[in-house]
């Protein structure tokens, strides 16, 4: 086929994907930047007293005894503050901007992604709870962990969406058409009756909330996604098997089982009954942007995008983790008479190595560049509210702004500016990045510990070593939050498919 058989203009990128850090520059409050080192601190700190010297025990604890639950790190983190560290102000937290999460996990998942996951895990739980932009329960639930911070009871939020027929398919509007989900929410008086299974949820059974998906109608369910807010002890629910799995053992993989149980209306965190209610509201106003499908798929990218970037910063720890191991060996291993570092090919792999992980960690940065300005964290970072939230005094949260919290007028404000407010091409924008970041930090993740491994010989294989510890906790982030085929097909849809409408993204 010659150039003009194929015909047409050259594709070229969108300026505005190919700029989000220069947007930001400028837009984005300075006070991010001591905040984000005070984190990274705090992280290191943390790493150092709690993690690393408890790390390869607790995973080989967990290969004997693959039903232990390390409630004691649990507890360990609830003390260093780090279950609220990135809650708002507005809710009790302590405010931290949201950018800084994925250094944090970084810097976790440097020693132990399987530790990282148990902090990481139960702020996917927030992200899917704030993505429903249900004031309300916002406000209560993470009240909760704040007051499970304050009596050392912690008060963790899990995300239970995955089921034994339906991983993939349920991340994924398009797919969802055709998924073969069975956990139903069915509507009755004063609140919905749940029956099904969840599988692989992380931190299942150390959470005290669970943000559950499930659907009014198993044949159609993209038409009736409900999202409920399920405490443990809720009769009708319970915990089943624990998976035994490859990696990031310190975090539990939970099956959660519902029977018959009910779920009060004041813990449903979004119904198709909330559009219902936008559309009365809209009416005067020219209508709503989205049909149901569209919104159900908007709450989908918004706990994605921000997610993925988590995962970014996990990945990106897990190269570093490799990259610290092999330059440590390299450092002290003779060959041939000279140290390993001192042989240029050596040289060659580590800066291979430390490249991986530098383009893994500005994959994630931009990321949340595009989500500081198109996505979540926009309405905290916009400077007078970035502002307002640091110098109001707390009581002014904790008191005084109580009652409009309650109000069910400021959950359809929130969800008003959030959901109506966000066009399209800003949910394509930040889904696209988060999908990137997810999958390239990831390959970049696994790609380091096989160098690694390459670099150390026989020595790299023993367990004390931590590389092979890192390896198999790396390829478990190609698989979840969207396998990294997933990811490279919503790149595709989000950012090159957008100009050619004539393209599907999924096979039919
Ligand atoms: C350690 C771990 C922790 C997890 N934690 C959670 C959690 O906290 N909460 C939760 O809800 N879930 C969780 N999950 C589940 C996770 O999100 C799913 O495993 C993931 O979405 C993939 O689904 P699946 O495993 O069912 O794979 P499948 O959907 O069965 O996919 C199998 C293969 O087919 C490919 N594939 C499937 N559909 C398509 C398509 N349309 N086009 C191209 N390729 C396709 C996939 O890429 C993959 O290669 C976790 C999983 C793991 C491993």
């Amino acid at each position: 086929m010659t150039r003009e058989d194929v015909g047409g203009e050259i594709w070229q990128p969108n300026l505005e994907d190919m700029t989000v850090s220069l947007q930001a520059l400028g837009r984005l409050p300075r006070g991010m930047v001591k905040e984000t080192r005070k984190a990274l601190d705090h992280a290191r700190r943390f790493v150092d007293e709690v993690v690393r010297p408890r790390a390869l025990e607790l995973d080989r604890l967990l290969q004997e005894d693959p039903l232990h639950l390390p409630w004691d790190l649990v507890e360990e983190a609830n003390r260093w503050g780090l279950y609220t560290m990135f809650l708002p102000r507005l809710f009790g937290g302590k405010g931290y901007n949201l950018p800084a999460l994925s250094y944090v996990l970084e810097e976790l998942a440097s020693a132990c992604t399987g530790i990282a996951n148990l902090v990481g895990v139960h702020y996917l739980g927030v992200a899917t709870l704030t993505a429903s932009w249900n004031v309300r329960l916002m406000n209560r639930i993470m009240r909760e962990t704040v007051e499970g911070e304050r009596n050392g009871r912690p008060c963790l939020i899990s995300l239970a969406i995955t089921e034994p027929e339906a991983g993939t398919d349920v991340e994924e509007v398009e797919l969802l058409k055709r998924a073969r989900v069975t956990c139903r929410a069915e509507r009755v008086r004063g609140g919905y009756v749940v029956n099904g299974r969840k599988i692989f949820i992380s931190n299942g059974h150390l959470s005290t909330w669970h943000m559950l998906v499930a659907y009014e109608d198993l044949e159609h369910p993209e038409k009736g996604t409900v999202m409920l807010a399920v405490r443990t002890g809720t009769k009708g629910f319970s915990f089943g098997r624990v998976e035994h799995k490859m990696g990031q053992k310190a975090c539990p993989a939970s099956e959660l089982v519902f029977e018959d149980c009910f779920i009060p209306d004041e813990n449903v965190c979004f119904d198709p009954s909330y559009l219902r209610k936008m559309e009365r509201a809209s009416s005067y106003l020219g209508g709503l942007r989205r049909d149901l499908e569209g919104y159900t798929a908007q709450v989908i990218h918004y706990v994605v995008s921000t997610s993925r970037a988590g995962v970014g910063g996990f990945a990106t720890g897990v190269a570093r983790g490799a990259f610290q191991e092999a330059l440590r060996f390299a450092l002290q291993t003779e060959l041939g008479g000279r140290r390993l570092i001192e042989h240029e090919w050596a040289r060659c792999v580590l800066a291979e190595m430390y490249k991986n992980v530098a383009l893994a960690r500005l994959s994630y940065v931009e990321t949340n560049y595009a989500n500081s300005l198109y996505g979540m964290f926009r309405i905290l970072l916009w400077k007078p509210t970035y502002y307002l939230m640091k110098l109001m005094p707390q009581v002014f949260f904790d008191r005084v702004l109580q009652p409009v919290l309650r109000w069910e007028g400021t959950t359809h404000l929130f969800r008003w500016l959030m959901m109506e407010g966000q066009k399209d091409e800003e949910i394509q924008r930040t889904s696209g990045w988060a999908s990137l970041s997810k999958f390239a930090a990831s390959d970049f993740g696994l790609r380091n510990c096989q160098l690694a491994l390459e670099l150390m010989g026989r020595s790299g294989v023993r367990h004390e070593m931590a590389v092979e510890k890192h390896l198999r906790d790396s390829k478990l982030l190609q698989i979840y939050e969207g396998t990294n085929q997933l990811n490279r097909l919503n790149l595709f849809h989000c950012l090159v498919a957008r100009d050619f409408p004539e393209l599907r993204t999924f096979d039919e």
